[in-house]
């Protein structure tokens, strides 16, 4: 049997699953027998005693497991949760109680507001768990204990447990719940973990039942033959060869230059991705520097976060996006309208657009800490629609003195249009997550409609193929830095309708360059025009892997 989820990533693992114990019951809505004072005492140390044994975990895992378990140690002291808590507390309920109704107000209160704060209610959910399980003197539900290798299986990891997943013996993630942008994807991707996400039917699997997880075909297979298993073995090697064979750039077996850029979201993991042969960057998001921020950064603020990433590649290409606010992504200070389609609304350059100064700001400081080092610093702007918002944008970047400035293609309108849009942009780079988005009308953020999301679909690929001539006819270069330039297939593909350089997670580098080296350019135009000539994006992909294997 196969249950299908969303893979993360292109790894495959075999073995026998052990699941993550099931949560604590919900508290029973009842009058406490005691006094609300003794429940305030009981309560006040349950949370205490969470944040402490969170901060304990964070600094044993040092790093960036750190910072997320003490945000969240800081969460479970939250002095308006905690008066939350106590007003339930005087009404007779049970500390247990009273935390359960907290955290679940809070955490819909999150999931409320949207995007990159409705990702974070899962961990308020995991503490609530905690809270609840310290005040039943019961082990919290966490990662279990094993001294032999094993497949996780979760209805989603929080970051506390994420954080800790000891590689060694984890072979593998899958979870029932959570997307393709959740927390647990993010974090899987970071850790080149093996993962499939949102897969609902993992919840009929029991521990030690023996599974195959393959996240390049997003299935999980139960009770696999051997053939299978044998033919599962054999792909993992071969990965494994891939990713220990020696970097370089990102060549076709003809020689044509394709090169391999990182998607970094912040400077952190500029030296890995410089490791694991990242000939630059192709899309540094910028939003990290804003999200948490009550007001915009100070441009020296900007400045010095810059010049840390561009240090680290030195005479290399760096392609730095504008910020990109609103929708999956919402930032109070930039655009606090209550829109009832987020995703049309005023995000990334509209946005940035009504708040020109903020703008400004960050275009000095990249012009700045360009000038104060050698990487080659193109800056882009996303979401944007029209030619008047392309020349907009590059004129302004250029007044401020940054030399190559160009935009997303993320809306069908201007891929349509790319040929004017290409006469006043220095390049473009195609964003192939919001591409698909807006080319199916299916939210991205909205399981139910997941399976839309896929950038196989020929009418996206018609898009990208569009625009890649443009750019071939005006000379300017195409990028593309969504997800799809992870996938190894259709990254020749999108070579052969146009892309000159593909950006992708540091830890998809390795399968993207292998992939590469067994096409020439003309085979990859053939593959292209297969997979263009498809109804759908399930038919795309089967017969451009039928014709790929024939060459
Ligand atoms: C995209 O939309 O493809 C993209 C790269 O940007 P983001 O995923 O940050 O919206
Ligand atoms: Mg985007």
């Amino acid at each position: 049997m196969e249950i299908q989820g969303i893979g993360i990533g292109q790894g495959v693992a075999v073995g026998r699953i052990l699941r993550m114990p099931d949560p604590q019951p919900e508290p029973a809505d009842r009058l406490s027998l005691r006094q609300p004072a003794e429940e305030s005492v009981r309560a006040a140390q349950a949370l205490s005693a969470v944040a402490a044994e969170l901060g304990v975990r964070g600094q044993a895992a040092g790093g960036a497991a750190q910072d997320v378990l003490e945000a969240q140690a800081m969460m479970a002291e939250d002095p308006a949760l905690v008066a939350d808590i106590t007003a339930r507390l005087s009404r007779g309920k049970t500390a247990e109680r009273a935390t359960f109704e907290a955290f679940a107000a809070f955490r819909d209160t999150l999931h409320g507001l949207g995007g990159y704060m409705a990702e974070r209610a899962a961990d308020l959910d995991d503490l609530s768990q905690r809270v609840i399980a310290h005040l039943a003197g019961a082990a919290p539900s966490g990662v279990p204990e094993s001294r032999e290798p094993f497949i996780l299986v979760a209805r989603d990891l929080a970051p506390a447990d994420t954080v800790l997943l000891n590689l060694d013996l984890v072979l593998g993630l899958i979870t029932s719940s959570g997307g393709p942008t959740s927390h647990t994807a993010i974090l899987a991707r970071e850790k080149s973990l093996v993962a499939i996400v949102g897969a609902a039917g993992a919840t009929s699997l029991v521990d030690g039942d023996e599974v195959i997880l393959d996240a390049a075909r997003s299935v999980v297979v139960t009770t696999p033959s051997d053939e299978a298993k044998s033919a599962a073995l054999t792909r993992i090697a071969e990965r494994a060869a891939r990713a220990a064979a020696p970097v370089g750039p990102g060549l076709l077996s003809d020689g044509t230059h394709i090169p391999l850029l990182a998607n970094l979201g912040n400077a952190d993991g500029a030296a890995k991705a410089a490791a694991l042969g990242a000939e630059g960057v192709g899309l540094f998001r910028t939003e990290f520097l804003f999200l948490d921020a009550t007001s915009a950064p100070s441009v020296g603020a900007q400045q010095v976060e810059y010049e840390r990433m561009l240090r680290e590649f030195a005479g290399k290409k760096v392609v730095v996006r504008a910020l990109d606010a609103g929708a999956d992504k919402p930032l109070a200070f930039l655009n606090d309208a209550d829109e009832e389609n987020p995703a049309l609304g005023m995000r990334g350059l509209r946005s940035l657009r009504a708040a020109e100064g903020i703008l400004r700001d960050q275009l000095t400081a990249l012009a700045n800490a360009d000038a104060a080092t050698d990487a080659d610093l193109w800056v882009m702007a996303p979401m944007v629609a029209t030619v008047e918002e392309t020349r907009y944008f590059v004129d302004l970047a250029h007044s401020l003195g940054l030399k190559t400035a160009g935009i997303m293609v993320e809306i069908p309108a201007v891929a349509l249009l790319a040929d004017r849009v290409l006469a006043c942009a220095d390049f473009a780079s195609i964003g192939t997550n919001d591409l698909t988005q807006y080319t199916l009308a299916a939210d991205r953020m909205l399981g139910s409609v997941a399976s839309y999301q896929d950038p196989w679909h020929p009418a996206v690929l018609r898009l990208v193929g569009a625009t890649g001539a443009a750019g071939a006819a005006l000379g300017k270069p195409i990028g593309v830095c969504g997800e799809a330039a992870a996938d190894p297939l259709l990254a020749v593909v999108l070579v052969g309708l146009g892309a000159t350089s593909l950006s992708m997670s540091a830890s998809a580098l390795a399968d993207v360059r292998s992939s590469l080296a067994g096409y020439s350019l003309e085979q990859a135009r053939q593959l292209a025009a297969i997979a263009l000539a498809a109804d759908g994006a399930a038919s795309a992909r089967a017969a451009t892997a039928a014709a790929a294997s024939t060459f």
